[in-house]
């Protein structure tokens, strides 16, 4: 078989298959070809030397915003990407009905990182997030527009994954629980999950819950008090732990407010680790706390959380939330997207949403990224060569 590409001698870790061993990955036609050792090139193979690295599935950044200069809040996301490793940013909510045509057209689809949509419930997505300017789009009802998130999910389907809503005093004023039933309401209709915000009350951590259906997602999920998943004893409420057993999906979604190390730390005792890590990346928490993805996954690492596992919460687990097999995986036949990292030893300090400092003893650092079965970026990492 002629291969595109081939990673040489990487520790491919792939939680997917349960692989961690080291050994190469070729790609052909957009797509992953062959894993195995000594790959043979020929004349017209890209070989990038990938040895003392870390070959992920290419990361999957499940709570962005970069829906650039349609909305305030949103980031551009082919500098984002490239910084973090990321292949696959998921949009959560920038834009709604109202303007994903221009999401689309203006952004998505002049990206070369892969870029998917939980679209907004509320017309004009999250519009009004600013320093000064903090107007939440559930708090007006008549911005409520389930009939045309409907009709646009069905006419972009390639793209939009599910539907958005945000509930909490920041998201959805004093409307309480309303906004999400009437997400929930159009995810129905279209058969897609839901991705509920939740900030603080007005609605309740557990009422959030209680609403969500299997495969539903509830983000800033490691949130800090009030609308925490703990107890002041140190345990994990029974309403999450009943949410997770009925398949209800918890994403972290750091941003500015929503990731406590305090909270987390608890979470980990208890045995409850997030089913996916995101940096819900925003112009108000790119430059700290949140960063981006990479950071906030070394923050877990850091945390005690097994490498494996905060892969797995970027990959594979991300692409189950997201119903998209292809992604997430190095499984030949999967979409040919790989990420290369190294995980760098010092001492690095990470600080979470309450500024709480974490003296850090690993870092996770991209090094390049394949997306469609082509080399993309390197990022001072692994050396070119050809055959
Ligand atoms: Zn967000």
């Amino acid at each position: 078989m002629a291969y595109d590409l081939i990673l040489r001698g990487g520790r491919v870790l792939d939680p997917s298959q349960g692989l961690d061993t080291t050994t190469d990955v070729a790609f052909s036609d957009g797509k992953v070809s062959a894993i195995g050792p000594c790959l043979k090139p020929d004349a017209a193979t890209e070989v990038r030397d990938v040895s003392g690295a870390i070959v992920t599935p290419g990361l999957i950044d499940l709570h962005t915003h970069v829906y650039w200069g349609g909305t305030s809040l949103s980031v551009e996301p082919e500098a984002y990407c490239r910084g973090s490793g990321i292949t696959t940013a998921i949009d959560t909510g920038s834009a709604g009905p109202g303007n994903f045509h221009g999401f689309r057209r203006h952004v998505i689809e002049p990206c070369p990182v892969r870029i998917l949509a939980y679209l907004n419930v509320s017309f004009a997505g999250i519009f009004g997030f600013a320093p000064r300017v903090m107007v939440g789009e559930s708090e007006e009802i008549r911005l409520l527009a389930p009939a045309e998130a409907v009709a646009v999910a069905q006419a972009n389907r390639d793209l939009i994954v599910g539907i958005k809503v945000r509930v909490g005093t920041i998201g959805s004023g004093r409307s309480g629980t309303v906004p999400l039933d009437v997400g929930l309401q159009a995810a129905d209709e279209l058969g897609m999950p839901v991705m509920a915000h939740i900030d603080d009350p007005p609605p309740n951590y557990e009422e959030v819950l209680e609403r969500l259906r299997p495969g539903d997602i509830i983000t800033h999920s490691f949130h800090a008090f009030p609308n925490t998943p703990i107890t002041p004893q140190g345990t994990v409420k029974r309403a999450v732990i009943a949410a997770r057993e009925r398949g209800i999906l918890f994403d972290i979604g750091h941003g500015k407010g929503s990731l406590a190390f305090k909270v987390a730390r608890v979470m980990l005792a208890n045995g409850f680790m997030p089913d996916t890590i995101s940096s819900d990346v925003h112009t108000l928490c790119v430059d700290g706390p949140a960063y981006d993805l990479v950071t906030t996954m070394s923050k877990f690492l850091c945390l005690g959380m097994p490498l494996k596992d905060v892969i797995a919460s970027a990959t594979i687990n991300a692409a189950r939330a997201l119903q998209r097999p292809a992604l997430g995986s190095l499984k030949p036949g999967s979409v040919g997207d790989a990420t290369i990292l190294k995980v760098e030893n010092g001492r690095f300090d990470y600080v979470d949403a309450l500024g709480e400092h974490l003296p850090g003893e690993k870092k996770i650092v991209p090094h390049g990224i394949v997306i469609a079965g082509r080399w993309w970026h390197s990022s001072g990492g692994p050396q070119a060569s050809r055959t």
